[in-house]
């Protein structure tokens, strides 16, 4: 029997108010106890505000407007009165709740929701297609809200409209899982693994649920579900690089465009996920056109960088170019104005085996010898060097001169580390070589307003680094410069959908912001160099009691980094690596 939904909506309620990271946690935990298997999954996708995981491609997306029809609808009010209504309470949820409870005080009898009936009709709403799909959303949401109470109103509107914003995380989830299924919250990394190659917790919490431990056996690289990234440590010297790989390594150009992670089906179908594990096949119909190609009659996962090139030189175009892409123009327009090409790096997956276990010499080996190059489908450059740091600095600087950002350099008997950032794979940028501290991705956690020139705006934004071993996110500077006017007085607006009355129970922080928000957007920041901070939480008490490291004189780049979650951040650790490699600096000067 499915639960019923208003326990759901109860512990929501409570999540929403908790301060501490672990009793949320706990908390999670006991909603999860509380639900049975055959809902566990549709509980684990409402709590992250969603109903499928991101690379399925199912997205409620209602409009705020069809939403306050579906309101005045399901609660037989004139939608004038919705509308003025929703300017004052101004959250979609609480006006949802208020006028669902309004009315529900006239009703004598209601039957009781159960999660098994919210989901599916939230999946009715977002699988609707076709000329009278809008109408369908419209009639399937009312009728929803209308047999709700007024609390689960209130979350239905918000996970509809994609505020729920409980600022649960899948690591958060994983952690509660842990603990109910493998006993505690110190083997999360057991289940994290499976999560690696199938990032979906829905189906990792299933089959938990119906097997415990050995249901994550069932577990298992699949085409159609992307694996997590393998990711690459920084090194800011040659030398460096040379203390961290053996005598022979690979030295890879380092193209500056957007993550593809190609998914092939032997009949020819293909998908791309974007690195934040999106589906991303849409806009590229260039792109599978010649992965079918290069791999007909192959069923293959391959890891490789998408660039934007200009078709009369065939230079490589900076990355800002291809991101143009998505925004600006229709498919068919961006065809001739900005094509594309895909240097594959890596294949993770042939013809039903998986590969990742394999040394890369080897994946390298077998990659080779199926492709079938093309003009739109390439291998990415690059060649077996030994530990010469004339030659290598040769090919940096040829490598920056074709328009990459410079070099990956990989270990060749390593094995695909899907989710992981290891030191099998270093970035060698040249830019790292000549500044102090190379741009970090920080999250925004909180803000404070302006004065003088910018009263009514923010004056600064309070930034975090993300704690992956904890799953917290630790404050590292405030940060006010760097933002054009427009920008700085478009801020509040930005930022709306992410205000919340209290510190996120997963931000660590000292100071005490004007305004919390959500962990939930990340930007690229510079600073001049680290220093110990008193008034910091990043990786605080591990260089020196009663301090945490913090950035000086940050400044906002310009890059928003939309296609990063808040977990993809800069880790406190990679600060705490960036601080230690400038104290070596230092003393060797
Ligand atoms: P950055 O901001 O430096 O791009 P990131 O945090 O987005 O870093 P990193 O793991 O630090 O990602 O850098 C690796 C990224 O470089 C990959 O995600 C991929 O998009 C890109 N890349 C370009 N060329 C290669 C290559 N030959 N091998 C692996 N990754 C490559």
């Amino acid at each position: 029997m499915s639960m019923p939904f208003s326990v759901v909506a109860e512990y929501y309620e409570k999540l929403e108010a908790i301060s501490g990271r672990i009793e949320m946690t706990e908390l999670l935990a006991d909603l999860l106890r509380k639900t049975p298997a055959q809902d566990i999954d549709k509980v684990c996708y409402l709590t992250l505000g969603k109903i499928a995981p991101d690379f399925s491609g199912i997205e409620l997306g209602i409009g705020e407007k069809l939403a306050l029809r579906a309101i005045a609808m399901a609660s037989g009010q004139p939608e004038k009165v919705i509308k003025e209504e929703f300017n004052k309470i101004g959250d979609i949820g609480n006006l949802a709740e208020w006028a669902i409870s309004r009315k529900s005080t006239l009703l004598e009898f209601k039957e009781e929701l159960t999660v098994e009936e919210v989901f599916s009709r939230l999946m009715r709403i977002a699988t609707a297609s076709g000329p009278k799909s809008q109408d369908v959303k419209l009639r399937t949401l009312a009728g929803l809200m209308a047999d709700a109470s007024g609390r689960e109103a209130r979350y239905i509107a918000r996970i509809v409209t994609g505020k729920l914003r409980l600022g649960i995380g899948d690591m958060t989830l994983l952690d509660a899982m842990a603990e109910i299924y493998l006993g505690s919250r110190a083997r999360r990394e057991e289940i994290e693994r499976k999560y690696n190659i199938y990032p979906d917790v829905g189906r990792i919490a299933k089959a938990l649920a119906e097997k415990g431990e050995e249901g994550l056996k069932e577990i298992d690289i699949t085409l159609g579900v992307p694996i997590r990234a393998m990711l690459a440590q920084r090194v800011k010297s040659l030398e460096e690089v040379f203390e961290r790989m053996g005598d022979t390594f690979l030295a890879e150009y380092k193209y500056d465009g957007e993550r593809m992670q190609v998914h092939i089906w032997p009949d020819g179908r293909v998908r791309i996920y974007s690195r934040r594990l999106e589906d991303i096949t849409h806009p590229y119909p260039d792109i599978i056109a010649g992965v079918k190609e290069a791999f007909k009659g192959k069923e293959a996962i391959l890891d490789g960088e998408c660039v934007a090139v200009n078709v009369d030189t065939g230079e490589i175009l900076p990355f800002q170019q291809l991101m143009h892409r998505r925004r600006k123009y229709g498919v068919e327009e961006i065809l001739e104005k900005i094509p594309t090409m895909l240097f594959v790096f890596d294949i993770l997956y042939l013809d039903g085996k998986s590969l990742i276990d394999l040394p890369l010499k080897e994946r390298h080996s077998i990659l080779e010898s199926v492709i079938e190059e093309n003009e739109k489908v390439q291998l990415a450059k690059g060649k077996v060097m030994k530990r010469d740091p004339k030659s290598l600095e040769e090919y940096l600087n040829e490598a920056v001169s074709n328009g990459t950002e410079g070099l990956m350099i990989k270990d060749l008997n390593s094995p695909y580390e899907a989710g992981a950032r290891g030191w099998t794979w270093i970035k060698l940028k040249r830019s790292y070589i000549s500044k102090m501290v190379e741009p970090v991705d920080l999250v925004a956690v909180g803000a404070f307003w302006g004065r003088g020139k910018r009263a009514g705006t923010y004056g600064a934004l309070l930034l975090a680094a993300y704690n992956h071993e904890k799953d917290r996110f630790e404050t590292v500077c405030k940060m006010g410069t760097g933002f054009t006017d427009e920008e700085l007085a478009r801020l509040p607006e930005l930022f709306k959908d992410y205000v919340i009355d209290h510190k996120h129970p997963r931000v660590m922080s000292e100071i005490e912001a004007d305004v919390w928000f959500v962990p939930a957007k990340v930007l690229e920041v510079i600073g001049d160099e680290i220093t110990l901070s008193p008034i910091h939480t990043c990786a605080k008490g591990v260089i020196e009691e009663g301090s945490g490291l913090a950035i000086r004189f940050p400044r906002f780049t310009g890059k928003w980094r939309d296609e990063k979650s808040p977990q993809d951040a800069t880790t406190v650790k990679e600060i705490l690596e960036m601080y230690k490699e400038q104290l070596a600096e230092i003393k060797e000067k």
